[in-house]
């Protein structure tokens, strides 16, 4: 080690001392080469392996809705582990979602399933939610996952402004199934300001924070599909079974 690392260390030391790092799901204080996880919690990641899975069950939630080649997450949102998700868009702590990003980025590296993505999207937030957010938590993710990508291939760009959410989530619990949906369904754009538009036949890399229903991703992919004729993929960190 040499001068410089030593001053580097220390100072992260001293850093950790007065900032203590936490664990993103048990919450115990982080040690000096731990990142985001502690080990016991970072080797206990329910990895989901559905890169390596074509029909997987995140696949089959598309299935009959709308035409989607590969889908894609990273770990089960099960209790315990949905301390990273909520860090990342309640806490403003974009570092996780960036981590966590480039490791699913890195599982589509995998040589037997490698699919050369041509872009990437984000699902986007209304405007309102933006500026309070500060930052669109699929971004974040959608970042790292091009980072992660970029060991292979031609690395894929992020058109973080192709779509756009025209309205501002209402509540719905009291709508009918079929009114829900068309609620999403409708909330959803292309963005006619965008410069960079994909041309037909382009694979796109559709970036979300959690699978649950489908329908904000049905919503996405179905225009991106039919009014831009590209070829969609979903990425999402999260899985609810
Ligand atoms: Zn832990």
């Amino acid at each position: 080690m040499n001068l410089l690392e030593g001053l580097e260390k220390c100072g992260r030391l001293l850093f950790d001392l007065c900032f203590p790092r936490i664990c993103a799901v048990c919450g115990r204080t982080l040690l000096y080469h731990e990142q985001h996880f502690c080990l016991e919690c970072f080797a206990d990641i329910p990895f989901t392996h559905f890169w390596n899975v074509q029909d997987n069950p995140a696949e089959k939630v598309f299935w009959g809705r709308c035409r989607v080649e590969r889908v894609y997450s990273l770990f089960y949102y099960t209790n315990n582990y949905r301390g990273p998700i909520h860090m990342l868009k309640y806490d403003g702590h974009t570092p996780i979602g960036k981590f966590l990003g480039k490791m699913l980025g890195k599982k589509l590296l995998l040589p037997d399933n490698f699919i050369q993505f041509d872009y990437i999207v984000p699902v986007p937030l209304h405007w309102r939610k933006l500026l309070s957010r500060g930052y669109n938590q699929s971004e974040v993710i959608a970042q790292g996952i091009r980072e992660g990508l970029s060991g292979r291939g031609n690395v894929p760009k992020i058109i973080p402004n192709l779509l756009c959410r025209k309205r501002f989530a209402a509540s719905q619990t009291s709508k009918e199934r079929e009114q829900r949906w068309r609620s999403v369904k409708d909330a959803y754009a292309l963005n006619r300001y965008c410069r960079r538009v994909p041309g037909r036949g382009s694979h796109i890399l559709l970036v979300d924070d959690v699978l649950t229903t489908g329908a904000t991703l049905e919503a996405c992919a179905t225009i991106l599909v039919e009014q831009l004729g590209c070829r969609v993929s979903i990425a999402t960190l999260a899985y609810v079974e």
